[in-house]
């Protein structure tokens, strides 16, 4: 299959206009018309990561974290991210990063699934889907709006525009006036855990949906929780969502000293999983989307074995 193709199948799952401003996702490096025979997973496009999918012969390497980030002015071997550039390319590996539009479209929910939660709701909510126009286009038929555009411009930009459409709208905006067709979609769910259980029972639950040996938990052990907050990844922004969406607990990443004390003191109990722990599950959901997506066109996925970028000594 052409790169292309394969980047038609991520784009169902994965739309790239779904993905934030800030972001960078998509074809990074590399010739949409190149032939894929072999992809590899992995969560970042570390040096061990690219020497693994060299080993396994990939044609595409695909990973949620951009390698590519920030603006860049020069691509040498001094530093050392030129030099993964470079590698790739020597290597006729093409390059894809599916970061923010997963976590919005992927990420969000199956992190709820993973641990039942049921009366799901976005934790932070970053656009609004038009169901109807999804299906009329086939997926992926989103405008961008700025982050910062007011309900009422939004509104007057698709009265204007006469189209039904997705933009993107402040997380401040309320959006419940808005009709059926259209559905919030964001970084993160809150719903409710199968019935109120004790900390402890909750920290067993997420480390077993998740493959943890171990998690940070800021809390008593023996406090009660039943609505259960998740963002995978860096747990910033998620703590003050999670309080405004009244979560006894919030599931996350990268929690710091200040951010959990301060967490607890207003009654939300922390636990930290670790974000490549809590986000390894990209892995294996891609690698079986692609697999059912590609049957019969002789593609091989390989995922990354997990491994947690650092160790507990
Ligand atoms: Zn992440």
């Amino acid at each position: 299959m052409l790169c292309k193709d394969i980047i038609k199948i991520l784009e169902k799952q994965s739309p790239e206009s779904y993905a934030l401003e800030w972001d960078n996702v998509g074809l990074l490096i590399g010739d949409c018309n190149k032939e894929i025979r072999t992809i590899y997973i992995a969560l970042d496009a570390t040096d061990e990561v690219i020497r693994q999918a060299k080993e396994h012969k990939a044609d595409l390497l695909l990973t949620h974290h951009p390698l590519i980030f920030k603006g860049l002015k020069k691509i040498n071997t001094d530093d050392f991210i030129g030099r993964r550039i470079i590698t790739l390319i020597q290597s006729d590996i093409a390059y894809y990063a599916m970061h923010t539009n997963f976590d919005v479209l992927g990420m969000a929910e199956l992190s709820a699934q993973k641990l039942n939660l049921t009366e799901t709701k976005v934790l932070s909510v970053t656009c609004v889907r038009d169901l109807k126009a999804e299906q009329a286009e086939g997926i992926g038929g989103l405008g961008k709006l700025s982050e910062s555009v007011s309900l009422k411009d939004y509104a007057k930009n698709e009265q204007e525009e006469g189209i039904g459409r997705v933009g993107k709208l402040s997380e401040s905006v309320s959006l419940k006036d808005y009709a059926k067709n259209e559905q919030e979609e964001g970084i993160g769910r809150v719903g409710k855990l199968s019935e109120q259980m004790s900390l402890k029972d909750c920290v067993g639950q997420v480390k077993a949906a998740f493959s943890l040996a171990q998690v940070q938990v800021y809390g008593e052990l023996t406090q009660k929780v039943h609505t259960l907050a998740i963002s995978p990844g860096s747990g910033k922004s998620a703590i003050e969502a999670a309080l405004q969406a009244k979560a006894d607990v919030l599931v996350t990443g990268d929690v710091d000293h200040h951010m959990g004390i301060d967490a607890i003191a207003q009654g939300l109990a922390v636990i930290d999983g670790g974000h490549y722990g809590v986000e390894k599950i990209f892995i294996p959901y891609m690698k079986q989307f692609l697999e059912e997506q590609t049957k019969g066109e002789g593609i091989t996925v390989f995922g990354q074995a997990f491994e947690e970028p650092f160790v507990y000594c």
